[in-house]
């Protein structure tokens, strides 16, 4: 549950224990959503008139495929956050941290919030491991699993050519 009555919180900050699905309506076409439930848990509670401030965590996992040999990797998103949620209409309606709500609606809802800061927070790209050799650009093998016959002439990294020519007189 990530929804809170509005009226009960201008009263008493509250306990946040939710989770967001990944496949929950408030996710968009092309977001990296999670591969499982983002556990949210913190306290919600009031920052002055017309303002609500979240404090705490944020876990969650991403699969997504190494950028270099494309294999499933599985990212564990574990992070500290906290935003503010303003009245529409307020003042730091322009701060991309501030997130807005309906002053007149009966419950404020983060998951619009969520969606954002995992967005913010997920990987956009992963790689299986620091010294990923990746695919060869040539037969498409993947170079950490055996070399194949072309590997002699793409050994070299682009960089090195691109610098070898560089210091080439012409
Ligand atoms: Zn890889
Ligand atoms: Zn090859």
């Amino acid at each position: 549950m990530l929804s809170f009555d509005l009226r009960a919180l201008e009263a008493k900050a509250v306990q946040v224990d939710g989770s967001l699905q990944p496949d929950d309506p408030i996710w968009e076409e092309a977001d990296n959503r999670p591969a499982e439930p983002i556990r949210v848990s913190g306290r919600l509670s009031t920052a002055g008139e017309g303002r609500f401030y979240f404090t705490g965590t944020m876990e969650g996992r991403v699969e997504m495929a190494c950028r270099l040999c494309l294999e499933d990797v599985d990212v564990e998103v574990s992070e500290n956050v906290h935003f503010l949620l303003a009245e529409i209409g307020a003042e730091e309606a322009d701060d991309p941290e501030v997130f807005l709500y309906d002053p007149n609606a009966r419950l404020l809802d983060l998951r619009g919030a969520v969606r954002e800061t995992w967005l913010l927070t997920a990987p956009a790209f992963v790689q299986c491991r620091d010294d990923c050799k990746g695919l060869c650009a040539t037969c498409g093998t993947n170079l950490n699993e055996r070399t194949c016959s072309c590997t002699q002439t793409t050994t070299d990294s682009r960089w090195g050519a691109l610098l070898r020519h560089q210091g080439d007189p012409h």
